[in-house]
């Protein structure tokens, strides 16, 4: 089942690509597994699946726990993935719910992306806290693009400080921006909030305060993933449409 919906999942994508006039080569499937356990996860990368999001910090270092012992199997010649099963390369983690100050070392421990930071106090304790023998966190800023109700995320105002800031942090990598609004009505309305986060991207990356342009916007839902396709996202975060309701 998890196979087959990512396999829709990638049409809509596809088809959304087209319509925009984009390559679908582009953007990229984050598969939200937030609540869902690591067979799940493994039922996904058997699927060809390797990028996932994940909300409850200490949920998914559990599970990264897991499908890595599951990892470290299927290279052992004589396990039973040995064969048709083997996977090519690891799964990739992003945390992509609230980093409060005492799991920030959680997240720079364990996770290769984190798309959720909002304020430069916890990207300081990430990037100090980030391990020596690991490549730098892959750090998106969350954006509160439409003033929304959880009011999570930098106000759009305050993002270009924040993201020069992040930038100069050395064991950080600034990749982009996320956004998570609120939903919206119908498709017009859905790409107007979706444009509005594409133009910040774009104003902070001619902003000049970056030695490296962010090459990542990450919006996009199982709601409206056709509408922030349609704006320029290059990262959906897709839970419901592969691994089904919560
Ligand atoms: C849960 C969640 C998603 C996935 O939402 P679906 O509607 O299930 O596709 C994406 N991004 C974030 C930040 C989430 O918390």
């Amino acid at each position: 089942m998890i196979v087959r919906n990512l396999q829709l999942v990638r049409d809509r994508i596809t088809t959304a690509c087209f319509a925009a006039g984009r390559d679908p080569a582009s953007v990229r499937l984050l598969a939200v597994s937030k609540t869902f356990g690591a067979e799940a996860v493994i039922e996904a990368m058997t699927g060809g699946q390797r990028a996932f999001g994940e909300n409850y910090i200490q949920e998914g270092v559990d599970k990264i726990v897991a499908v890595r012992t599951w990892e470290g199997d299927g290279l052992r010649p004589s396990s039973r993935h040995s064969s048709g099963e083997r996977h090519s390369s690891p799964a990739e983690w992003h945390c992509i719910g609230p980093v409060q100050s005492n799991k920030t070392r959680l997240v720079a421990e364990n996770y290769d992306w984190v798309q959720s930071v909002e304020r430069l106090k916890i990207a300081q304790r990430l990037s100090e806290q980030r391990p020596a023998h690991l490549p730098p966190l892959q750090v998106c800023l969350q954006v509160n693009i439409d003033g929304g109700l959880t009011k999570a995320g930098v106000a759009p105002e305050e993002a270009l400080a924040l993201a020069a800031a992040v930038a100069r942090l050395p064991r950080l990598q600034l990749r982009g921006l996320m956004s998570i609004p609120e939903p919206a009505p119908d498709f017009v309305a859905a790409c107007a909030v979706h444009q509005r986060a594409a133009g910040l991207f774009e104003h902070i990356n001619r902003a000049g305060v970056l030695q490296q342009p962010m090459d990542t916007l990450s919006m996009g839902m199982t709601a409206d993933l056709e509408a922030a396709i349609h704006a320029g996202s290059t990262m959906v975060r897709i839970g419901t449409a592969i691994f089904g309701g919560r």
